[in-house]
């Protein structure tokens, strides 16, 4: 049996409820931070910038002991508001009433992750302190101005990790990043007068254009975080938008309605950094039964299904499973957990990539909104037996490879439901539950198999 002892570089999302869960398993953790304490250098006050919390994520914070804090610093977001360019909103809820998804702020959760591993005497909290690789030999991780070492060493440093790079020169160390042509842009609607939300408050908003979309989500305070996802390149673009005229008329022509409820639009576009989105996919993530990446160090995915968090969040539960099951048995755990878990991680990279198409093109798609209000009503008619691709990966805690499978084969439903005459006039018919029946009998048949999530 290992000694209880670990470090954990990094303390992002990730890294700070990894290292409450370890704390209460009894680890004595050694955290080494890159940046400086946020709790000391004031983040709170700053501008917030928000992420979407669903069950996957809710659970691991359950497992910690601090979902009702963060209950009571979030806002519930029942549905999608699109937008359409003349400035009228069609609703359209994520799920069966009372579930939502969650806006809650990057920085407040991050900081109250850091209190509670704060609290714990097994923990020491190093800011300012990052890493710049590990040895693989003698399990040291290097620091700028000295080495520390423990049994057990977790890199939970981000899409860009240093605990990674070390371990990419391993033979037989696969990895890849991919990058989208498309970058993205935080701006920001102000509170209203009195602190008011200007647009609905229990709401995701987007504005589907096509090629590019802007979203937004509510903040306690009254605002919002709006980001524009647009190319770099090419005829509406991030490289178009150089003057003030230009970034002006843009959104006057795209986004006319967000215009006076964005006065100083132009200034924050301008100071703004214009950022990538990158894929990474690696494997495998131990070394050994001594080191283990989690979280974006492992599996960095685009944010167009918000579970990049979410699915950092499920790496701790199943690995915290784990230790339970296997009673800290690291040369079980690692490989274990190594093997099986980035088939899941790969899954949901390849659901995020494809739910950028649903999300800048489709939702403003009448057919797309039709699939969406029929899948609705068969979840009500077959409530055993149909669960729309969105709930499973938002409300359930099914495997991320079992819910791209359960994709593929809705989309071949769907193709079939779509084609009957006459459907987007009433779709609540026997002829579509015919349909649903005959899929759901091939399935149980067990007749067709479906591609797997790609591997790099
Ligand atoms: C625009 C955008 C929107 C998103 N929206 C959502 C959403 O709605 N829902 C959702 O679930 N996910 C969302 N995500 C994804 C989410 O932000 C990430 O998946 C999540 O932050 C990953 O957490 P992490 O702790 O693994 O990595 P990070 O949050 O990147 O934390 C890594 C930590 O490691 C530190 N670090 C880095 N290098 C070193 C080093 N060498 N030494 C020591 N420390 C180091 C960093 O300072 C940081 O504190 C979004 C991402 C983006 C870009």
């Amino acid at each position: 049996m290992k000694e209880r002892k670990a470090i954990v570089v990094g303390a992002g999302l990730v890294g700070s409820l990894l290292t409450i869960l370890l704390a209460k398993r009894g680890y004595q953790v050694a955290v080494y931070e890159k940046r400086p304490d946020m709790r000391a250098a004031g983040f709170v006050g700053g501008r917030s910038i928000n992420l979407a919390l669903s069950d996957r994520g809710w659970k691991a914070l359950q497992l910690a002991g601090i979902a009702e804090d963060i209950k009571a610093i979030s806002i519930p977001m029942s549905g999608r508001m699109m937008h359409d360019i003349n400035g009228k909103h069609t609703p359209q809820p994520y799920g069966k009433e009372g579930q939502a998804i969650y806006s809650v702020s990057r920085g407040e959760l991050n900081l109250k992750l850091l209190d509670l591993a704060d609290q714990f005497p097994n923990v020491s909290l190093n800011f300012d302190q990052g890493s710049t690789g590990f040895d693989l030999l003698n399990n040291e991780v290097q620091l700028e101005n000295e080495t520390v070492s423990a049994p057990l060493i977790f890199g939970t440093d981000g899409a860009f990790s240093a605990v990674r790079s070390s371990m990419q020169r391993l033979p037989r160390f696969n990895y890849s990043q991919y990058y989208l042509q498309d970058g993205y842009k935080e701006l920001h609607i102000p509170p209203g007068p009195g602190g008011t939300h200007q647009l609905e408050k229990n709401a995701l908003h987007i504005w589907p254009r096509g090629k590019f979309m802007l979203i937004a989500l509510p903040n306690e305070d009254g605002s919002f975080t709006c980001t524009l996802f647009l190319p770099f390149e090419g005829k509406e673009s991030f490289e178009q938008l150089q003057t003030p005229e230009d970034i002006l008329a843009f959104f006057k022509k795209f986004f006319p309605d967000t215009v006076p409820l964005m006065p100083d639009l132009v200034q924050v576009f301008q100071e703004n950094p214009t950022s990538s989105l990158v894929t990474v996919r690696c494997s495998p993530w131990h070394h050994e039964n001594k080191a283990l990446l989690l979280g974006d160090a492992a599996h960095a995915i685009v944010p167009f299904y918000g579970q990049g968090m979410n699915s950092g969040f499920e790496d701790c539960t199943i690995l915290y499973e784990l230790l339970e099951t296997f009673g800290d048995d690291w040369d079980r755990i690692m490989p274990l957990f190594s093997n099986s878990r980035p088939l899941d991680s790969n899954a949901i990279a390849d659901l995020a990539l494809r739910n950028f198409i649903e999300m800048r093109d489709l939702v403003g798609d009448p057919q797309f909104l039709l699939r969406k209000k029929i899948e609705a009503w068969l979840q009500d008619e077959f409530p055993k037996a149909f669960l729309p691709l969105y709930s499973m990966v938002t409300f359930s805690h099914l495997p991320y490879s079992l819910a791209w499978q359960e994709g593929q084969a809705q989309d071949e439903l769907f193709e079939k439901i779509l084609a009957i005459p006459g459907v987007n006039q009433n779709w609540k018919t026997e002829a579509v539950k015919t349909v649903f029946q005959e899929w759901m009998q091939e399935r149980e048949r067990n007749e067709r198999i479906y591609a797997k999530p790609s591997e790099l």
